[in-house]
């Protein structure tokens, strides 16, 4: 398998999975595609059925990953995917609220989000191929919360790979920051911007726009474009089909929370694999740039003042930075139709596909919408609680509401849950008046000690800290 830009880059040099690893975006700013996607032959998926999570793993990646040889991609996936780490044998369980309404359960990795899926491959692949070529990178990234801690997690103790994570001080849950902070690896530098997540990301970008800098220490990212994140998710899709279809080849509906458009391009790229999802059905909260754009064909990415601080915080965003990926597939993976939709972007701030053939074409790819408030969410909770004994965080309750809105009875319908309530307590407080329930490793977390620098808002503090720590490639 190789890869393409969504822009039209590599078009007569198509790259292997190998060299898209540690890159982020493309040369000319697009977002690496595979050339075609490797659909199950008939009797292919079925084969899967009942197997368990770390072959369909490899079945899924060899496929993406045709450059790795078997034995070491096979040993990447057992030990990303080994049982004690997500707590059992299933990984991504399905977990059956009635007949025909599921959670897939995919956040019962160590940072309980969903994210963790794809980061734990991810530790495993860095360092596979970084040891391979006898390189070490410096991972410079940014992190309103969830992300953080998955990537340090994922990232703790490995070889060749250093971490400097930047998040906004004092403003992420008492959970989330011990979450971090607590991690006391040698390659692990929590920085505590004085800042906002928007000073965080910026800090990042100013330095990233450094090609000397970022040479001179190898700086790479691990953020939510990252091809190998996405392939990753599109095996607990295969998995969760598998398990929720009634018959070979009938169809399952999905529901997913949505932010970053990562989750759902799984569901997506599952899909034109060949996997009988028949609805994506996508779930934004109060920052509904997505749920815009699937109702109407406009899509207008939001400035950080027009984007809302809600009780399902993973889910604020003000641009889908995958989504590009998806409208390349929409326009008929036409590069030169998508990048000039990201010139009317730059330009204008927004591009309408409404009224054209691409949108016209829209159904075939299965996406409907919705969105959710805050009093949605809080009622979603007491009602899933009342009605089924399970408590869910506000970011499952999102893909909920959306999901029942839009359930057929005749097909089964998995919502993704996101990540595990122990992390949001305080809106589960005002839901169901108690605390969530804590898996036993995280008791006494935010007693323990922990280790972060705060630093002022300013990307030339970041700078010199990370120069006089990291040390140089060149
Ligand atoms: C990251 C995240 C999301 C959004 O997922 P995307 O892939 O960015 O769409 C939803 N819920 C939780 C809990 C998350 O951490």
């Amino acid at each position: 398998m190789r890869y393409l830009s969504t822009r039209g880059a590599w078009r007569d040099a198509p790259q292997p999975f190998l060299a898209i690893l540690l890159e982020g975006l493309a040369p000319d700013g697009g977002l690496a595609v595979p050339e075609r996607y490797p659909a199950f032959a008939p009797g292919e998926l079925e084969a899967l059925h009942g197997a368990p999570y770390r072959d369909i793993a490899f079945d899924v990646l060899s496929r993406y990953a045709s450059d790795i040889p078997a034995p070491d991609l096979k040993g990447l996936v057992a030990r990303a995917y080994a049982p004690e780490k997500f707590g059992s044998e299933a990984i991504v369980p399905v977990e059956w609220l009635e007949s025909g309404l599921g959670l897939l359960c995919a956040s019962n990795g160590p940072t309980l989000a969903f994210k963790d899926v794809a980061m734990q491959l991810l530790g495993e692949l860095f360092e596979y191929a970084l040891a391979r070529e006898g390189r070490r990178i410096t991972i410079l990234g940014a992190t309103s919360g969830d992300t953080g801690s998955s990537a340090e997690v994922a990232m703790r103790g490995r070889r060749g790979i250093e971490v400097y994570m930047l998040s906004p001080n004092g403003r992420m849950s008492p959970f989330q920051q011990a979450q971090m902070y607590s991690l006391a690896d040698a390659n692990i530098h929590n920085l505590a911007v004085d800042g906002t997540f928007d000073d965080c990301q910026d800090i990042v970008k100013a330095i990233a726009g450094d090609a000397a800098f970022k040479r001179r220490y190898a700086i790479g990212a691990v953020n939510s474009i990252n091809w190998a994140r996405v392939a990753a998710q599109v095996v607990y899709y295969v998995h969760g089909y598998l398990a929720a279809r009634s018959a070979p080849g009938a169809p399952v509906d999905v529901a997913v929370p949505s932010g970053n458009f990562g989750n759902i391009l799984a569901a997506h790229v599952a899909k034109r694999m060949g996997v009988p999802l028949r609805r994506l059905i996508l779930a934004t909260n109060e920052n509904d740039v997505l749920d815009e754009f699937f109702r109407t064909g406009r899509y207008r990415p939001r400035g950080a003042a027009e984007t809302r601080a809600t009780s399902s915080p993973s889910m604020d965003i003000s641009k889908a930075s995958n989504f590009e990926r998806f409208v390349f597939d929409l326009v008929g993976r036409d590069a030169g139709r998508l990048r000039a939709l990201w010139d009317d972007l730059a330009r204008q701030g927004s591009f309408d596909l409404g009224g054209t053939d691409a949108w016209r074409g829209m159904a075939d790819f299965g996406f409907v919408s919705g969105r959710s408030t805050h009093a949605d969410r809080v009622a979603t909770i007491r009602a899933i609680a009342a009605r089924y004994g399970r408590v869910v965080d506000p970011h499952t309750a999102d893909g909920l509401k959306v999901g029942l809105e839009q359930r057929d009875r005749d097909v089964p319908l998995l919502c993704i849950e996101t990540a595990l309530p122990a992390k949001f307590a305080a809106t589960i407080r005002e839901a169901l008046g108690r605390d969530p329930d804590r898996p036993r490793a995280f008791d006494g977390l935010e007693a323990r000690p922990q280790y972060r620098t705060v630093i002022a808002n300013d990307a030339g503090a970041v700078r010199s800290y990370v120069a006089s720590h990291a040390q140089p490639v060149t």
